[in-house]
Order: C-alpha cells, then sequence, then structure tokens
C-alpha cells in the first residue's frame, strides 16, 4: 500500500469504490472548495461506473458478465470500452508471456478472494484443474471499427479484469478532474495511484509500504508531473492455512498463488498499464525486472524472501 502526504491547502475526500476506499486529494489553489468537491464527485461516479461495467461480482448484470455466460464459440458483441481494455490485457498478456491473463475468471472464482466472504482453506487441487482454461482461450472474429466480435473458446473461459480495471478507473477519474480544470491531485485507491502536478512548492510524497511491517515503508519517493505507480502485492486479500500464506494473485500456469514474490511496484505512463504490470511482475518476480527496463517503466520487487530488487528512482 503506498500513502500520500497532506496538508491545510489540500481538499481530502474517500470513497468506498472497487472494494477499497479511494482517496482523493486535490490542492485547493485557486478553485473554491464547492467546485472541488463537485469534480471529485464526478471523478468517483465515474469509476463507480467503470467498476460497474467491468466487475465479475454482484447481481447487477453487465457486458462482460454476458459474455462470462455466452456459449462457446458464439460471437458476443463487445463495446469499445471493454474491446479496448481487452486489447490491451492481451497485448499484455502476450507481452509477459502469459504471467498476466485477462481470463482467470473461473480459477478466481473458485479461490473466491473477492468474493463476499475471505475463504479459510484453499480448493483442492483436482477443483483447480477442473477449473483452469487454455493459456489463450478468447478470439477475436473478424469485425469492424463499430462492432467488435469475441467469443471463448472453453466453458472454463471468463474474463476478469480484476488486475488492470481500477487502474483504468483511476486514469478516468484523472481524466474527470483534469476536465474539471484541476492541475494538482492524487487519486490512491488501497495503493494504486495517479499523480498530477506537484503539493504546492514541493512534489507528491509517496510511500511504498513494506509488505510485511505493516506500518514500515520500504522508499518514500518524490514525485510530480503525471505519474502512475502501482503495488500488487500478498499482503491485502490473503489467508494463512497450515503455516501457509495463499493470496489472490495466481499464477496462471499452474492456477495455484504465485510464489516468487511479495510486493510488486511498477511506474508507468497510465495506471490502467502500471496496475496490469505490476500484478505481471509480482507473478514473474525478480526475473521480470529486466523486461520493464526494456518497457522503459520503473520497476521494484520484494522477492519471497524480503529481498528488494530493481529501482523506481
Ligand atoms: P489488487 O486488486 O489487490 O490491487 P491486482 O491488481 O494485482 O491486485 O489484481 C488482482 C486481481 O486480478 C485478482 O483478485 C484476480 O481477480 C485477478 N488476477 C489474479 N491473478 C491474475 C493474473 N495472473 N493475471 C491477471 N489477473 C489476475
Ligand atoms: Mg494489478
Amino acid at each position: 500500500m503506498l500513502s500520500a502526504c497532506s496538508s491545510p491547502a489540500d481538499i481530502h475526500d474517500t470513497r468506498f469504490i472497487m472494494g477499497t476506499l479511494v482517496e482523493f486529494t486535490v490542492v485547493r489553489g485557486e478553485h473554491d472548495d464547492n467546485s472541488v468537491e463537485a469534480a471529485i464527485s464526478a471523478a468517483a461516479n465515474e469509476m463507480q461506473r467503470i467498476e460497474a461495467a467491468f466487475t465479475i461480482y454482484g447481481e447487477q448484470p453487465n457486458v462482460v458478465k454476458i459474455f462470462n455466460a455466452s456459449d462457446v464459440n458464439s460471437p458476443v458483441i463487445l463495446p469499445d470500452e471493454v474491446n479496448d481494455l481487452l486489447e490491451l490485457s492481451l497485448s499484455i498478456q502476450q507481452q509477459s508471456g502469459g504471467s498476466f491473463n485477462p481470463t482467470l475468471g473461473s480459477p478466481n472464482l473458485l479461490w473466491g478472494f473477492s468474493g463476499a466472504d475471505m475463504p479459510s482453506s484453499p480448493p483442492s487441487p483436482d477443483a483447480i484443474q477442473l477449473a483452469m482454461p487454455p493459456a489463450h482461450c478468447i478470439e477475436k472474429q473478424p469485425s469492424t471499427a463499430a462492432e467488435h466480435r469475441w467469443i471463448r473458446k472453453h466453458p472454463n473461459c471468463l474474463l476478469d479484469f480484476g488486475a488492470i480495471a481500477k487502474g483504468y478507473a483511476i486514469d478516468q477519474g484523472i481524466k474527470i478532474l483534469k476536465e474539471q480544470g484541476i492541475k494538482h491531485a492524487i487519486i490512491n485507491a488501497g495503493g494504486d495511484i495517479r499523480l498530477i502536478g506537484s503539493h504546492g512548492d514541493r512534489a507528491w510524497r509517496i510511500g511504498i509500504r513494506h509488505p510485511r511491517q505493516q506500518s514500515d515503508v520500504i522508499e518514500t519517493l518524490n514525485l510530480q508531473g503525471d505519474v502512475s505507480i502501482v503495488t500488487s502485492g500478498d499482503y491485502e486479500r490473503f489467508y494463512i492455512y497450515e503455516d501457509k500464506r495463499y493470496h489472490h494473485l495466481l499464477n496462471p500456469k499452474t492456477g495455484w498463488p504465485a510464489e516468487k514474490s511479495q510486493s510488486a511496484t511498477i511506474i508507468a505512463s497510465s495506471a490502467a498499464l502500471a496496475d496490469a504490470w505490476s500484478t505481471a511482475l509480482f507473478i514473474q518476480g525478480a526475473a521480470g525486472i529486466k523486461l520493464q527496463d526494456n518497457l522503459k517503466q520503473r520497476a521494484l520487487l520484494v522477492d519471497s524472501n524480503g529481498k528488494i530488487d530493481g529501482s523506481l528512482d
């Protein structure tokens, strides 16, 4: 989890969105309180809209759930927004050698980390095996610019945007704040952050949480301009069963929680990219740092022994 300092010149607001407390911090500047509050509400509403559009949980229907319930090999038309996030997700799946996988809905639902109640013991190996989709289980059919047709190729192929939608929602939230004339702000959704501008005459200060000592930070950064920084870790949604930690970031090759990392942090040009890549890097472990160098993204990894690799400078 990352955190940001605040000062009296800030307007601060929190909303519960996407299963987490989202903190909005806006530098008051020349704005009056009411217009800042209105801008924050508009950003929060947009983020709520995105949560509703992409979640695979709850009773409210959406296109992603319709797709997941569709017959195998029978095309479903996805709207531009879902199509675009899906294409971005599939390109990150490809670039990450399959470490990031947006079609793990079936094993994710089986593990149940995002459901109403946190489970207390893992599913059986057989159940996990039976829930797994093939590595590439979704396909775009000949489409037009206006109509995107997609098929599922396997009954276990269920879309799950859990590792990228929060970042995308933050990007849209920042877009709304900018449209309202706000130039200096942070949206922090439980450690997924995008910040713009600066904090008065200083940079924004962002702390990277220690994955094992809750109140410690492993690094504090001074960031300004337009920066997205996201951490994926095994310390927020997990349980211990028979002395072993089980958490919500699955190795797509096995269907079991990935074992190489405690936390992975990425700085990227958008929160969607930072979100997806922090999940990918978490799965890959320290070996994934090289790819981040190639992508010109700054990366920091705490491996399963607590050893730190990479750098955010
Ligand atoms: P958080 O939601 O805690 O910020 P992430 O952004 O890393 O964490 O997303 C975790 C969610 O992504 C999981 O709850 C699950 O829905 C989904 N997921 C799990 N493993 C993977 C994976 N290897 N690739 C893509 N999505 C995953
Ligand atoms: Mg993520």
